[in-house]
């Protein structure tokens, strides 16, 4: 079992196996940044996988594949194949903006993926051009309905800005409902990176307009996840990320591995350490060395309004969100 510095048992483990994407979200990447890693300092599926054996073996029992898009990189099935090889019925998710989904659902499915969340912001075409800077909601769409069909458990996040996407809290939440998927509203988290003059939905303004169609009781927090979980009056479960009010520190439960081998133990990189020298030589005690080191330094809280004051200089692209 592995417990950081402050008592907190931590068996969740975020991969982002790219920071690229195919997508220029307004409020993640809106510009090509500046640079990105080169693709000699990714580390191969091979190498995360010789970390990612470490880390089952020590404790982790979650682990979600993220990116920018995770995607976008050749034979993610086989990477999901390993791991789920090494430990079956481990908790094998991927969040995924759907675009390349509806080609390689089914061998995702077949490889050992159990869920999938996929970022869904409006049912507009002419809205999700606009979020996304390129016209991608009919493969979208195509992508989840293709996720449905080989029966992996989809869920969608959606993020609410002022003036873009506001008008349409219920109608997704509709879609999704329709199709036995739970939403998640997260609310916009302001960062350097994204487009200037965004404004976001807090969560209380969120469910006001859910509120607008159904009576709604609150459930609470499930485990370690961010998101409260409300519930309509007609039994629809939907959960709201809001981290401008909850910081979700205390029983925060994840770190996260990025495709060149930084391992963050919050969502800021002051205390990153790299396992890539240890996988490349392939070093596993020293590999386990740093997993506990990194635990060990893994800050009570985040730094995030401390340090940046309104706005974050955290790239989620890097990080996976
Ligand atoms: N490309 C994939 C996708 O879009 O689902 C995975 C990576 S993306 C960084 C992961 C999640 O972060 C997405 O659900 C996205 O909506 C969310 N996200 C990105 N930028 C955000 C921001 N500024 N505030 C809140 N959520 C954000
Ligand atoms: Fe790409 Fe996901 Fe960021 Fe959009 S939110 S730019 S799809 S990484």
């Amino acid at each position: 079992m592995l417990i950081d510095g402050h008592g907190r048992k931590v068996n969740y483990l975020r991969i982002s196996v790219t920071e690229r994407c195919n997508f220029r979200c307004q409020y993640c990447m809106p510009e090509k940044p500046f640079s990105w890693v080169p693709r000699e300092n990714l580390l191969s599926f091979e190498e995360l996988f010789e970390f990612v054996k470490v880390a089952i073996d020590e404790g982790i029992e979650k682990i979600r594949i993220t990116g920018g898009e995770p995607l976008l990189r050749e034979d993610l099935d086989k990477f999901i194949g390993m791991i789920d090889d090494h430990k079956k019925g481990l908790d094998l998710a991927l969040t995924t903006n759907g675009y390349l989904l509806a080609d390689v659902a089914s061998k995702l499915k077949d490889a050992g993926l159990k869920r999938i969340n996929i970022s869904i912001d409006t049912l507009k075409p002419d809205v999700a051009a606009k979020i996304a800077q390129k016209d991608v909601l009919h493969k979208v769409l195509k992508g989840v309905d293709e996720a449905l069909r080989v029966g992996l458990k989809v869920k969608v996040n959606m993020v609410p800005l002022k003036g873009i996407n506001e008008d349409e809290i219920v109608d997704v939440m509709e879609y999704a409902k329709k199709r036995g998927m739970t939403i998640r509203y997260i609310e916009y988290m302001e960062n350097v990176h994204a487009k200037s003059g965004l404004r976001g939905l807090s969560g209380k303004e969120i469910l006001s307009k859910v509120k607008e169609r159904y009576s709604i009781r609150k459930i609470g927090r499930e485990g370690s996840s961010p998101a409260f979980n409300y519930v309509t009056d007609d039994g629809y479960k939907f959960g709201v990320i809001d981290p401008h009010k909850h910081d979700f520190c205390e029983s925060c439960n994840r770190i996260r591995l990025t495709a060149e081998g930084h391992l963050i133990p919050c969502l800021y990189f002051d205390e990153a350490m790299s396992i890539r020298d240890a996988v490349k030589a392939g070093d596993i005690a020293k590999a386990t060395e740093i997993l506990k080191e990194v635990l060990r330094n893994k800050p009570e809280k985040n730094r995030w309004s401390e340090e940046d004051g309104e706005e974050s200089s955290r790239a989620f692209y890097e990080t996976g969100g």
